[in-house]
């Protein structure tokens, strides 16, 4: 897969390429190219912002810089383009799944008030948000979208790391986990975890997650797929 990104602020994106996905870069798993709007402005300052017809709060990103870094970096619209916005439809993970299995995905980064919509109205195909509040940019929902996807690339997650189980693949949430010691501030892992009996293991954790789900997220149980 190919990522590419439009941002005033490349240099955040060095938070994003640690542990799992700085390998699965190097591993040439999938490539990100970071694009600097500011780069595109023909501003004799650089500038990308400027005032909102009609009034209002803020400022607003220009259409041109964004425009033009669009182009440059999708010039024939092989990317699917997505802009990260409060606006869009909430990120989910069936979303992440069927963006994983995009060839080439470019994701605009707005700032300051937003940007202007002839430029989402020209170059992009779809808006996310990841929840319903508001931050200062794009770049962290673009950075947790690209997270979640990468983990569903082929050779990002080791074997022992499967996405299967894990909370919302089946609807369900987690089952809860253990590890040594077992015993910890006098609390003991339960016993069908230590008893080596698979079956009883499988059955304990499925209860397991319909209990916990009932309780924290009753609304998925609705959609539970198996
Ligand atoms: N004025 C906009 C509004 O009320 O919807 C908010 C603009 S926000 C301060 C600046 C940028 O942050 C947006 O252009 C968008 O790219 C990004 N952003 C903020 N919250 C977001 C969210 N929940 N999901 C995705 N992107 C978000």
């Amino acid at each position: 897969m190919r990522i590419k990104v439009l941002t005033l602020f490349p240099e955040a994106y060095e938070g994003l390429t640690v542990g799992i996905l700085d390998k699965a870069i190097k591993a040439g798993k999938f490539t990100l190219d970071l694009y600097q709007i500011r780069d595109y402005s023909l501003d004799k300052h650089k500038k990308v912002d400027d005032a909102p017809f009609g009034g209002g709060a803020g400022m607003l990103m220009t259409p041109q810089p964004i425009y033009d870094a669009v182009q440059a970096a999708d010039p024939e619209h092989k990317c699917r383009r997505i802009y990260l916005s409060p606006r869009g439809a909430t990120l989910s993970q069936e979303k992440v799944v069927s963006l994983a299995k995009e060839e080439d995905l470019l994701f605009l980064s707005g700032s300051y008030e937003g940007v202007d919509q002839r430029v989402i109205d020209l170059c992009i195909d779809e808006e996310i948000s990841i929840g319903d509040y508001v931050l200062t940019s794009g770049d962290l929902p673009c950075m947790v979208t690209i997270n979640a996807l990468s983990r569903y690339l082929e050779g990002v997650l080791g074997s022992e790391e499967s996405t299967d189980e894990e909370s919302f693949a089946s609807g369900l949430l987690e089952y809860p986990q253990y590890t040594r010691p077992q015993e910890f501030m006098g609390l003991k892992v339960p016993e069908v975890l230590v008893g080596g009996n698979h079956g009883e293991v499988a059955k304990w954790r499925h209860e397991q997650q319909i209990e916990l789900t009932r309780r924290l997220r009753p609304d998925l149980l609705k959609e539970e797929k198996k």
